[in-house]
Order: structure tokens, then C-alpha cells, then sequence
């Protein structure tokens, strides 16, 4: 293999290869918690066995100290099973450490899940020049910790589920571990003080945050808790009430601050979180899990008050065009312009624009009949059309508008916009069309 030119190269050659180079392949039954190593060298040798429990792979991967094999408080190890499940591939870099060493390693882990994320192949590789990252990396979580929180947390009263959960000192990543919120109460009541838990418990009730906080409002009160290695420290609990125009919608951040920090960082921070969790990075309008709350949130606000409500889904025109002839960067410019257009069309008619995914948005319209929304979609296609953008000149979209009717769902109302948007394809794009 080794005279092969690369013209030659097999698939079988390239495993070949991938096989030597690579510093550990282990592979992971989760039904069975357990993994098998087929590969192992250099530090691997050493810190994977042949076979093994797969929690304690997690255990030995994450919950340690970085600088140290030493494991956290066993409170923090419950979020152990929920990290190791892996719906989509997954990268990361991870600290680990052998029992009787001083050094740390920095690898390069990668997951690759197979049959319905139930199995899962695990591909590691140590990083040679440990000391310049250990130095970045170092630095980065001194400044997450001095500027930032211990613990954050996205939670959402209506469904009942948790997200974005970061525990800072165990990692910059942050990471969904599907826990619901009422589970995750009972869990984390064991990290206070006894005498502090009745008020945990109160404080953290749906109903009682429910009551208690207006959109907006933040509260926040201080008590012991167990710090990583178990011991209690004091803390500030911060709940905070996401800024939102619906009356039932009740999503909030959790923090756990360390007690000196100043109450300017908490909030600028907390701002900076929310707008992280429901904003779509590249094009700044709402992400998809945000637009479609407000949908339903929207859907049911019609529903309950007898308001019109409308939809639009809109979709760019050739837009992959866009990106084979001027690529891929001159594509995200466009994206971003056009979402600018958007953004700003949306704040004037005081609509909500999301990004649905790719180069398709979503509009919830609340108190616009199909009338109303189909001329405000008229009148965003013709704006489109007239703006001359940077390098591309000109691109059209396509849209389609519904009105939500007292029997609708979330799937029909969707399905119902997308035919009316697949009709203005149909009828050589850039159109609109109601139905
Ligand atoms: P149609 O008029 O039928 O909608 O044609 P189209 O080319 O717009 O539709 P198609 O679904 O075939 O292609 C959409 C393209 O959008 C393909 C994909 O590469 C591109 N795209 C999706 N998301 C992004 C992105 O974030 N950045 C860039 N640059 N391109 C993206
Ligand atoms: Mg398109
Ligand atoms: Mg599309």
C-alpha cells in the first residue's frame, strides 16, 4: 500500500490506514452499557480496557477534575446517563487523566451513532502539542468562571423540559441533556443544605414561578449548596422570566452564581444567554425551536380568544444556485442580508420572523386575517424583488400564507402553508399564494 499513488487508493486501503493512524476505536452498545475497544495506542493503552462498563466510560471521559482522574461530587455524576446518549454525531474535546499521573491528556473525541443512536462508535486521538493548548484552554475557563456562572439552564414550565444545561466548571459546553424539568427539581434538591430544601422546592414549583414572575421579571435568592467536590459553598439562585408577548408562555433561565459575583455581570449575561437560546446565530431572526413556540403559543392564543392569526413560510429562489456559482460565503452573505430585510420588516408590522432552517423562514402573524397577511406578504415579495444585494444583485422568494382555523393543529396549519408556498414554486416563483 505504501507505493500506491493516491489515484489508486481503495476504500479498503483508506480503512487500512484510518485503522493505523488513528489513536483509539472503541465501539458502544448502550442497551447493554458496554463498550469494546478494537483499537488502542499510545496514552489509550493505557486508559481504555478491552471491554467494560459504558456509564463508567462516561464516568472516566467527563466526570473527573481536568487536571485530575479525580472524580465530582456524586451529585453531579446524574447527569452521567443522559451524557451518553447521542442522537446525531458529536465532537468535542475532553481532559482525562491516569490514575498515577500528574499530566493530563487533551483528546480530540468524536461519536458517530448507529442503529437509532442505540450504538455508537467512539473515534479518539491525543492532542501532540498539549502545552499551548493546555495554556488556551486554561486561560478560557479562567475567565468562564471569573465572569460567568457555576451552573445554566434553560427551562420551559409549558412542556416541562430543560435545555442548554451548562455546568461551567466541568465544561464550556454546553450540552442537552433531555431532562425533564420536574425530574431535574427532585434530582438537583439533593445538592442543598437540608434546611434549605423545603425552600428549593417552593421556590422552584411550576406553579409557584408561574404565579410569581411577570415576562421579564428576575429574582433571585442565596443558600448552601455542593460545590463540585461536595462541598457547600454559598450561591446565589438567579430565575429569570424570558421577555415574551404571550401570556402562556413560561420559559425561564436558571443560573447559579458564586456569591461575589456583581449583580451588573449576572444581568448582562442572563441577557446574553436568552438572546443565545432563541436567536439563530448566522442570520440573527429566531431559531426554529423559538419561532415554533411562538406559533404554538400563537395557535393557541386564536384558539382561546377567537383572533385571527396568520402563517407564512417563505423560501429563496434558486438560491443553491447562489452558492455553486459564487460559494458557499457569498450564500450565508445573502442569507444574512435577506434576514435583515426581514428582521426589520417584521419589526415594523409587529409580526415574528424565524429562520424554519436552510434558506426557508416562518412568520406568526397575531391579529392579521388571511387579508391582511397576504398583502403584508405581497408587499415583503416586492421588497425583496426591488433590493439590490451585494455581489448577487438580485434574488426573489417564494411565498406561502394561511390563515389558522379553530380546528387546526401545529401539523395541519404547516402543512396547509407549506402547499400554498409549493404553489408559488409551481407557478414560476416569486409569488404569493394564500390559502
Ligand atoms: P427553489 O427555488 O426550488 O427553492 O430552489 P433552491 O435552489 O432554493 O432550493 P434547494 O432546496 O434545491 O436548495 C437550497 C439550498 O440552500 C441548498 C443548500 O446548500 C443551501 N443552503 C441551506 N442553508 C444554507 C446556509 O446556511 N448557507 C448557505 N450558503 N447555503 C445554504
Ligand atoms: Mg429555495
Ligand atoms: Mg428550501
Amino acid at each position: 500500500m505504501e507505493n500506491k499513488s493516491l489515484y489508486d487508493l481503495s476504500d479498503k486501503d483508506v480503512s487500512r490506514l484510518f485503522y493505523d493512524n488513528v489513536g483509539a476505536i472503541v465501539v458502544v452498545d448502550s442497551e447493554i452499557d458496554t463498550y469494546k475497544t478494537i483499537v488502542k495506542r499510545g496514552f489509550f493503552k493505557a486508559f481504555l480496557n478491552d471491554s467494560g462498563s459504558y456509564h463508567d466510560l462516561i464516568l472516566d471521559l467527563w466526570f473527573h477534575f481536568n487536571d485530575s482522574n479525580e472524580k465530582v461530587a456524586g451529585d453531579y455524576q446524574i447527569f452521567a446517563d443522559n451524557t451518553g446518549v447521542f442522537k446525531n454525531k458529536y465532537s468535542r474535546r475532553l481532559r482525562v487523566a491516569l490514575e498515577d499521573e500528574n499530566e493530563s491528556h487533551l483528546i480530540q473525541l468524536t461519536v458517530y451513532p448507529y442503529e437509532e443512536g442505540k450504538k455508537y462508535i467512539f473515534i479518539m486521538d491525543e492532542f501532540n502539542d498539549n502545552e499551548s493548548l493546555q495554556e488556551s484552554l486554561t486561560t478560557k475557563k479562567i475567565n468562564t468562571i471569573q465572569n460567568s456562572y457555576l451552573f445554566s439552564m434553560y427551562i420551559d414550565l409549558v412542556s416541562d423540559t430543560t435545555s442548554s444545561i451548562n455546568v461551567a466548571e466541568i465544561s464550556e459546553d454546553v450540552v442537552n441533556y433531555n431532562l425533564k424539568y420536574s425530574e431535574w427539581r427532585m434530582m438537583i434538591v439533593n445538592m442543598f443544605l437540608p434546611e434549605d430544601q423545603e425552600q428549593f422546592l417552593r421556590r422552584t414549583d411550576p406553579e409557584y414561578l408561574k404565579k410569581n414572575f411577570t415576562p421579564g421579571r428576575t429574582s433571585s435568592y442565596d443558600c448552601m449548596m455542593r460545590n463540585l467536590e461536595g462541598k457547600f459553598i454559598w450561591v446565589k439562585l438567579i430565575f429569570s422570566r424570558a421577555q415574551t408577548f404571550s401570556e402562556d408562555d413560561y420559559r425561564f433561565v436558571f443560573l447559579v452564581q458564586d456569591n461575589n459575583e456583581s449583580t451588573m455581570e449576572v444581568l448582562s449575561t442572563l441577557q446574553k444567554y436568552e438572546e443565545k437560546a432563541i436567536k439563530d446565530p448566522l442570520t440573527n431572526v429566531y431559531n426554529h425551536g423559538e419561532i415554533e413556540a411562538q406559533f404554538n403559543s400563537a395557535l393557541a392564543y386564536c384558539q382561546k380568544s377567537g383572533s385571527p392569526v396568520s402563517l407564512m413560510m417563505i423560501d429563496l429562489d434558486h438560491f443553491k444556485e447562489v452558492n455553486d456559482n459564487y460559494g458557499h460565503s457569498v450564500g450565508d452573505i445573502t442569507l444574512k442580508q435577506f434576514a435583515g430585510i426581514l428582521r426589520e420588516f417584521a419589526a415594523e408590522n409587529k409580526i415574528m420572523a424565524g429562520r424554519w432552517g436552510g434558506e426557508e423562514f416562518v412568520v406568526v402573524c397575531r391579529d392579521k386575517n388571511i387579508d391582511e397577511a397576504g398583502r403584508l406578504a405581497e408587499e415583503f415579495r416586492a421588497r425583496v424583488d426591488a433590493f439590490e444585494f451585494p455581489t448577487i444583485i438580485h434574488i426573489s422568494c417564494s411565498v406561502g400564507v394561511t390563515e389558522l382555523k379553530a380546528d387546526d393543529d401545529n401539523t395541519k396549519a404547516f402543512n396547509r402553508v407549506d402547499e400554498a408556498l409549493y404553489a408559488s414554486k409551481q407557478a414560476g416563483r416569486n409569488k404569493v399564494t394564500v390559502k
